[in-house]
């Protein structure tokens, strides 16, 4: 037998499988989906069985697999075939793609063992067996022949046992930072399991299941090449209690699940304002995919997998659910995982990675805030969860639900042309109108000689508020003190030694931090430069704006909620607990505060500063900006008082100030879409963007000219942009350079995906592409027309090219 095997080594040569031989004793345990150990090259080296066969066209002799490493298949044919897609679409390895699916717990040395499963062993059986069980890593070929077979026949059981932790609450995590401080052997090799492993991984594990001694991870630490990270875990009697409580269904969602067939693949686009119920019409859908005897995914952003959507999905489909969110230690994740896997448990709710969850027969797929950026993985392989939703719900025949206040403008513009179904639901189940947001210019603000960072119309909102015992929310999008520190006599700013920003002032602890690499330093009473004490700070934080609520309201208790005052997860519920408890009466924050949270009592939001948001050197940002402000008003008047929001801006004619405030998407929609089409923007062209970096900058910037120069060669219709300073140029002492691609060409797709492979061997280059909306998988064979009436001649032209290339 001969076993086709990806191996886990990223370079140019080996994005493809190799032919192995199956040892005889191994022939019947091996399946697709298998970890083996392999020899490649001198080293040995981990890779996936992607199939079997009895014959090669390799004619030199085979090299054998040396052993495998799991007991069952991790991942079946349709992993397989999925992981080849991703791999393809998103500019990456197939070996990558692959564990990207697995769980990371099996990323670890585990043991396995086999243990007798009869009261009448054979001879050969007993002589293994001197113990209860044994472990399968210490026999020899022949014995395990012995026990693979005696396992066909149901007397010995395999298993996996990954070491048990202590039942602390503390975790300590480890997470790289520097992989070139290392000054050990040891070291090298702890750094390249990390960079192998790509993720924050637990400081026991690496200690008690990889053999690391804390030695090792501490020098590493002090000379900055990792850093230890503690995470409090939630313990499960914080969670809230739930009752099932079941609204009748109203109107419009009832219309919505009777549209929906659950009999086939096809996409829906719900578009619900914030308030019109869409998670009940989830959980019918779920409900009805369970009672047909099939499966679901619901996969929800990351920030709003809260306590409260927790709690409410347990009630409803109690031990039938699987509730993956990153606070799970690895070994409960994996738990978890088994539980799916083995199909115990029905449904699973979760962040980006759970629609890799192995159900096998799914009934439908819901992506809620279907616009979230969270859903898309930053790091190798780059997949959109869309578009494996997409892939998954087409292979199992089943719809995929993407529902949002504020849809992805690529997706409205699908759902407008009739590729998705649109549902809409436009208006709130409490009956009561969005509240129309004020628009204040801070511009006239500051002529009216009011330099608080409060306008006089937002400062008395939140007397009135307080007076009447309401609560208010004042959104933020940043964190810290003040944005910066300058010096009033020479202009000079605070910056990072190691990235092309500013410090961040935070005075609870009198430090000035980098966000973007968590450099600090003592804060300064001097300027650096020219020795002057006149000290300013600029712009305004969290902590600032908790200041200035106090000094208007002396009496009103503030919270403030961004990543500084949550280090400790536990810290987000106590904030969230007490607000919701009206222990206190202005919550201030960041972006934490702007999905999912419902409060009654809240009847006043203020964005204090939209202009940041607008700035943004993006494509996209307006829409990430128009979506930001619409979900903070969406906090407001949630029940049964009236809301008021008020944006503070120094643009107030700005088209996502203008729509936002009456919340009208479908004239934003309309304006931004006419943007993208002008500037051939997604989604009226394939949008890649490379980025090209190093430590050093010349370097960077003499491949990146290289790279766009051969795009060009070859490219007719397609755009070729760049190379572009990046936003944060130098960040960590790494410069970096982009280029856009606006792809209407094979041959420029094609062209790309050689790049990455390419740098893999290049020397102190590194490269990172990434898709940004890809129309369909790789057909742009057709000249775009842009006119106004194209919508149905274009789509046509598509049908046809599909179909006839299908
Ligand atoms: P969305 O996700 O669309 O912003 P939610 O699903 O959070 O809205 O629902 C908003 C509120 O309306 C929730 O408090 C929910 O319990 C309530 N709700 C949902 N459906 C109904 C209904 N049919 N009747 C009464 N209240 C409902
Ligand atoms: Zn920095
Ligand atoms: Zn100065």
């Amino acid at each position: 037998m001969i076993a086709e095997v990806i191996v886990d080594i990223l370079n140019k040569q080996v994005n493809r499988s190799f032919d192995y031989l199956v040892p005889s004793h191994l022939e019947r345990i091996i399946k697709v989906g298998f970890r083996v150990n392999v020899p490649f090259g001198k080293t040995k080296r981990v890779g996936f069985v992607v199939g079997l066969k009895n014959d090669t066209e390799y004619n030199k002799s085979l090299r054998s697999i040396s052993d495998v490493i799991d007991i069952y298949p991790l991942l079946n044919e349709e992993f397989i075939e999925l992981a080849k897609y991703i791999a393809n679409n998103n500019f990456s390895f197939y070996a990558t793609a692959l564990e990207t699916m697995i769980p990371s717990a099996l990323k670890i040395k585990y043991k396995k063992v086999a243990r007798l499963n009869t009261e009448n062993p054979s001879d050969e059986l007993k002589e293994i067996f001197k113990r209860k069980e044994i472990n399968l890593d210490s026999l020899s070929d022949d014995k395990l022949k012995i026990i693979y077979d005696e396992k066909e026949l149901g007397n010995v059981i395999l298993d996996t046992v990954l070491k048990k932790k202590k039942d602390s609450n503390i975790v300590k995590y480890v997470k790289l930072i520097d992989e070139t401080k290392y000054t050990s052997k040891k070291g090298l090799e702890l750094i390249n399991y990390l960079i192998e492993f790509d993720d924050l991984i637990e400081m026991d594990l690496l200690i008690s299941d990889m053999g690391y001694s804390k030695d090792v991870i501490n020098t590493l630490e002090k000379n900055g090449a990792i850093k230890i990270i503690e995470k409090e875990i939630i313990k499960a009697s914080k969670e809230i209690e739930y009752k099932d409580i079941r609204h009748e269904l109203n109107n419009y969602q009832q219309k919505a699940v009777d549209e929906i067939d659950l009999a086939s693949f096809d996409t829906y686009l719900i578009h619900g304002i914030t308030g019109s119920g869409k998670t009940l019409i989830y959980m019918e859908l779920i409900e009805k995919a369970i009672n047909e005897g099939k499966d679901a995914i619901m996969l929800v952003p990351e920030i709003s997998l809260t306590p409260q959507i927790t709690a409410l999905f347990k009630a409803r489909f109690k031990s039938n659910i699987a509730i993956l969110h990153s606070r799970l230690k690895t070994l409960e994740r994996y738990n978890e995982w088994k539980r799916i896997y083995n199909g115990e448990v029905h449904i699973v709710v979760g962040a980006r990675s759970a629609i890799f969850a192995p159900l096998k027969n799914l009934g439908v797929i819901i992506i809620d805030e279907e616009h979230e950026a969270s859903y898309n993985q930053m790091n190798n392989p780059k997949y959109k969860a869309i578009d494996i939703a997409s892939y998954r719900a087409e292979l199992h025949n089943c719809p995929l639900i993407l529902g949002s206040a504020t849809p992805r403008i690529s997706d409205y513009f699908k759902a407008l042309e009739g590729e998705y179904n649109l549902i809409t639901l436009p208006v709130r189940t409490n009956g009561k109108p969005l509240p129309k947001a004020k628009v204040v210019d801070m511009k006239e603000e500051l002529k009216k000689g009011n330099k608080s960072v409060l306008s006089y119309d937002l400062a008395n909102a939140l007397k009135k508020r307080y007076k009447d015992h309401e609560q208010s929310i004042l959104f933020l999008n940043r964190r810290g003190y003040s944005s910066f520190v300058m010096c009033r006599s020479c202009g000079e700013v605070v910056k990072c030694p190691h990235c092309d920003v500013s410090l961040t002032y935070h005075s609870r602890t009198q430090t000035l931090k980098c966000h973007y690499c968590g450099f600090q330093r003592p804060n300064v009473s001097k300027c650096e430069a020219c020795g002057s004490d006149k000290i300013r700070f600029v712009g305004s934080g969290t902590e600032k704006i908790a200041e200035a609520v106090n000094l208007l309201i002396p009496e009103a208790k503030v919270i403030r909620l961004d990543l500084d005052t949550t280090s400790k997860l536990d810290d987000y519920e106590d904030a969230f607990n007490k607000f919701k408890n009206k222990e206190a009466d202005v919550l201030v924050g960041t972006q934490m505060i702007t999905k999912g949270l419902d409060f009654e009592n809240v009847t006043l939001v203020g964005v204090v500063n939209a202009d940041l948001a607008l700035n943004y050197p993006l494509f996209d940002a307006t829409e990430v900006a128009y979506d930001l402000i619409e979900q903070v008003s969406g906090r407001a008047g949630r029940s049964k008082l009236d809301g008021e929001v008020i944006i503070q801006t120094y643009n107030p004619n700005h088209y996502v100030i203008e729509t936002v405030k009456n919340h009208d998407f479908d004239s934003f929609y309309n304006l931004e879409i006419r943007n993208r089409r002008l500037s051939n923007l997604p989604p009226f062209s394939n949008l890649v963007e490379i980025s090209v970096s190093s430590k050093d900058c010349n370097l960077a910037y003499n491949e990146a000219l290289n790279i766009v120069n051969n795009l060009k060669k070859v490219k007719k219709e397609s755009q070729v942009l760049g190379p572009a300073e990046d936003f944060i140029f130098k960040k960590n002492d790494i410069f970096t350079f982009n280029i856009q691609v606006k792809i209407l060409e094979d041959i420029v797709e094609d062209k790309i995906k050689e790049i990455y492979p390419y740098y893999q061997s290049v020397k102190d280059v590194n490269i990172s592409i990434t898709r940004k909306w890809l129309y369909e998988n790789s057909i742009y064979g057709n000249t775009w027309i842009f006119s106004s009436n194209f919508k149905s001649i274009k789509w046509k032209i598509w049908s046809y090219i599909s179909y006839f290339s299908a």
